[in-house]
């Protein structure tokens, strides 16, 4: 079944809000199985909006729209979409009575203009509206079918789940289900992933596979389209398992998880205390390692330590080294990591320094340069990275990889 979703209103196109309905369809809808074939967005005017469904009602099976039930004369969906089909509108009795006491448990007055989102096209299949006042509407003509959902996404979500969802599964049965797992990767690029499983890209067709840049790395996305969820389950478990003998050492997590749970988590597990010393990410690092509660239990502290002086007076980083060859260079990160391993007696040190940017870059060092080291009784390590994108960008990068970093010392060197 393909389905096209108009979402509706100005406020969208003047770019005031995010279309987060349109997403929030589209993903549910590939759930369910239905193919979504356009997203299309128009403003309250009625011949564009007349123009536009019409020309997805002649490519789609199912047109699902959001937005314009309200009360205001903007709001014309209904009534367009009851023009398209052919119908009179008319006060819907069950809505109305719903709309009556909403208002009076609030102690508020309904004006006229409310009646206009409790008066429906007529012969429409009703979808109640439990977290507002606007009706949700299905109209039917000829197998195509268009449906009115409103647009403040509470209620829109709500009326999806609530309604749509068994009203779809009722006509249309649920012929399959898609699934999707992600798989997190950092450490590689994307070329050099892409090169190590490019022939599973290639050959993909159930499942499929796609590899997406996200600031925290690039991840793997493996789809699978099955009769069963149980089914898609197994035929994504045995595309990872292919996946992970390539490049397992890179994938750090699955779906939402976020890195730093998986590191705390490690930490806390191998009774490992840690500690941070951060020149540009100004304490970003020791921000994401407290942001998970019970977080005393592995991070000792953090400094941050911007000038040189402060380096060398807290860290005791080489005088001389930071004016042969400057605070940023793997030596200076490697020395960070060791002195924050002294200064506050911990099991592991992290030192990163680098040039954010957008300004003090030069030929030599440009914006984007961050050294890392990780600093224990294993040795002292240090990479050197360039990182793209603006200054919150390239300090998020930096802290992502000093994470992973932290994560490989430990899975290296340390867990039982
Ligand atoms: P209401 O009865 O509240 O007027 P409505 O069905 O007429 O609802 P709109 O007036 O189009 O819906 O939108 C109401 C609010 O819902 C918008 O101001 C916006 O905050 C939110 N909204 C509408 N469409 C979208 C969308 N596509 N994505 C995210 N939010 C949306």
């Amino acid at each position: 079944m393909k389905v096209e979703i108009v979402t509706t209103g100005s406020e969208l196109l003047l770019g005031q809000i995010v279309n987060t309905n349109a997403a929030y369809m589209s993903q549910r809808l590939n759930d369910l199985g239905f193919d979504v074939i356009y997203q299309t967005t128009v403003g309250d005017n009625h011949d564009r909006m007349k123009e536009v469904l019409e020309h997805a009602l002649s490519r789609a099976d199912i047109v699902i729209t959001s937005g314009g039930l309200g009360p205001t004369q903007g709001d014309i969906t209904k009534e367009v979409s009851a023009e398209i089909f052919g119908r009179k509108m008319k006060l819907h009795a069950e809505s109305k009575r719903r709309m009556e006491e909403r208002f009076a448990q609030r102690h508020v007055v309904w004006t006229d203009n409310n009646l206009r989102q409790v008066t429906l096209p007529e012969g429409a299949e009703v979808f109640l509206n439990y977290n507002g006042i606007a009706s949700g509407v299905v109209l039917e003509n000829n197998g195509k079918y268009l449906i009115n959902l409103p647009g403040p996404p509470s209620e829109m979500k709500d009326m999806f789940e609530r309604s749509l969802k068994p009203f779809l599964q009722r006509k249309f049965g649920f012929k399959h289900i898609i699934v999707s797992k992600v798989l997190n990767t950092m450490g590689l690029g994307e070329s050099l992933l892409e090169t190590e499983i490019k022939d599973l890209i290639l050959a993909q067709s159930n499942p499929t596979l796609a590899l997406l840049i996200r600031p925290a790395g690039v991840i793997i996305r493996i789809t699978a389209k099955a009769d069963t969820r149980e089914q898609a389950e197994e035929m994504i478990a045995q595309m990872e398992e292919k996946i992970r003998q390539r490049v397992g050492s890179y994938i750090y997590a699955a779906n939402d998880e976020n890195l730093e749970e998986i590191v705390a988590k490690l930490l806390r597990d191998n009774c490992i205390k840690v500690s941070c010393a951060e020149s540009c990410t100004g304490g970003m690092l020791a921000q994401r390692l407290t942001s998970i509660s019970g977080s005393s239990s592995y991070l000792d502290g953090s400094i941050v330590t911007y000038s040189n002086d402060v380096k060398t007076k807290f860290l005791s980083v080489d005088e001389d080294l930071l004016c042969a060859k400057g605070a940023v260079c793997a030596e200076v990160a490697g020395h960070m990591a060791e002195g924050v391993v002294q200064m506050f007696n911990s099991d592991i040190g992290v030192g990163i320094t680098g040039i954010a940017g957008p300004t003090g870059g030069t030929k030599t060092k440009p914006v984007g340069l961050v050294y890392i080291g990780v600093s224990g009784k294993y040795g002292t390590e240090v990479t050197e990275n360039h990182f793209g994108g603006t200054r919150d960008e390239v300090r998020y990068r930096a802290t992502q990889q000093a994470l992973f970093m932290l994560r490989q010392y430990i899975l290296k060197n340390i867990k039982k």
